[in-house]
This record gives C-alpha cells, sequence and structure tokens, in this order.
C-alpha cells in the first residue's frame, strides 16, 4: 500500500485531506508536529507538509528529510503566497506546493502525480464499485446502471461514490457535506438535498430506486427491496 505522511496541525485541513486521501486508497499517516513527522517518515511513499507547524517551521522539517539522504517526494501545503516562500520552499528540498485554501481535490490530483513522477503508483487493482446493476469505476470515472452510461458532473461523480462506498449504511446529511464538499466549502447542507436530487433523476428515474431517504436521519444506498 502507498504510505502517505500527513504533516498538518489544523484539524478543520488534516482530517479531511486525510479522509480523501484515504479514500484515494492511500494508507494515511497523520501528526501535527514536526518532531513526529520527524520521528515517523522512514518508508513512506510520499509527505504532505504544513508549514506552519506548532514546534518547528515546515521548511526545517523538509530540509532535515533531505538531510538525512531521504529522497522521498514532499508536497508542502502554505497559506503564504508570495513568491519568495515559494521559492524557499522548493530550495528545502520540496517537490511541490500547494496554496490554502485548496481543493481536497487538487491536492489528491498533485499527490498522484508526484507519486508518478517518482514511479512510486500501486499496482492497478480493481476499481469497480457496484451495487445491484450501478457500476461507478474509481479510475475512469465510468458510471453505468444496467450497463448503460450515465454521464455525471465532478461533484454527483464523488456524492455517488461516497454513498457506494458506504452502501446499506445510513448517512447524515452533514455528514455527506463533509465527506463530499472540501473543508473550506461554505455551503450548508440543503446543498445536499440538491444534488442527491441530481443524482436521483440521472441514477433512479423510472428504475427500482437505489437511493433512499430515511426520514429524520439523511441518506442510504441500496439494493432496491
Ligand atoms: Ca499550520
Amino acid at each position: 500500500m502507498t504510505t502517505v505522511l500527513l504533516v498538518e496541525d489544523d484539524p478543520a485541513i488534516s482530517e479531511p485531506l486525510a479522509r480523501a486521501l484515504g479514500r484515494e486508497g492511500y494508507d494515511v499517516r497523520a501528526h501535527a508536529t514536526g518532531a513526529e513527522a520527524l520521528a515517523d517518515v522512514r518508508g513512506v511513499d510520499l509527505v504532505v507538509l504544513d508549514l506552519g507547524l506548532p514546534d518547528m517551521d515546515g521548511l526545517d522539517v523538509a530540509r532535515e528529510i533531505r538531510a538525512a539522504g531521504n529522497r522521498v517526494p514532499i508536497l508542502i501545503l502554505t497559506a503564504r503566497t508570495d513568491e519568495v516562500d515559494m521559492v524557499v520552499g522548493l530550495d528545502a528540498g520540496a517537490d511541490d506546493y500547494v496554496t490554502k485554501p485548496f481543493d481536497l481535490d487538487e491536492v489528491a490530483a498533485r499527490v498522484e502525480g508526484l507519486l508518478r513522477r517518482a514511479g512510486r503508483t500501486q499496482q492497478a487493482v480493481s476499481t469497480v464499485l457496484q451495487v445491484a446493476d450501478l457500476t461507478l469505476d474509481v479510475d475512469s470515472h465510468d458510471v453505468r446502471r444496467g450497463g448503460e452510461e450515465i454521464t455525471l458532473t465532478n461533484t454527483e461523480f464523488e456524492l455517488l461514490r461516497y454513498l457506494m462506498e458506504n452502501v446499506g449504511i445510513v448517512l447524515s446529511k452533514q455528514k455527506i457535506l463533509d465527506a463530499v464538499w472540501s473543508y473550506d466549502f461554505g455551503g450548508q447542507v440543503n446543498v445536499v438535498e440538491l444534488y442527491i436530487s441530481y443524482l436521483r433523476k440521472k441514477i433512479d428515474a423510472d428504475r427500482p430506486a437505489l437511493i433512499r431517504t430515511v426520514r429524520g436521519a439523511g441518506y442510504i444506498l441500496r439494493e432496491p427491496q
């Protein structure tokens, strides 16, 4: 399994990011301090590193990793947007950076890109989720119901993927919002209702319903009964 070391002290960032990377199939080890991260960096495949850590500067964490002869790819997370700091970040031995606030998909894409460059991507495993006659390919984004291709927007796709990964489990609107929309999304749970209605039109129209409303609790995706 590909292991990602996530070093970020703000749980509002690290928790959704850890979940997003976990959904991509990475084994995520999360730490909130530079010292903990340095103690755990051996053997990981990639480091996602915040610059503003409580105990030390993230750039020094990157320098220490490199000073130990470790060439692991390092992706910097930074709120410091001026160019000089970015260059310093790359000088410190980092491979890439994203600026906060970022989109979770953006970070996942950078992680994937860095791993590919480093030749560390894992062997392809089956990436097709299936519930009844509904299939979703995580890699190709191919979605079908009864063999018929269904075109989804990115958000619809991520929502359906989350529902399928949690088949048979009642998911509250808040839980869905936290999992599917990025941490800095200022939206309310009614966006979940809206997107569920979009998905139903595409997935369940004229067919036995897979997406069910559980009154007062949320939604569940399950085999039709
Ligand atoms: Ca921080």
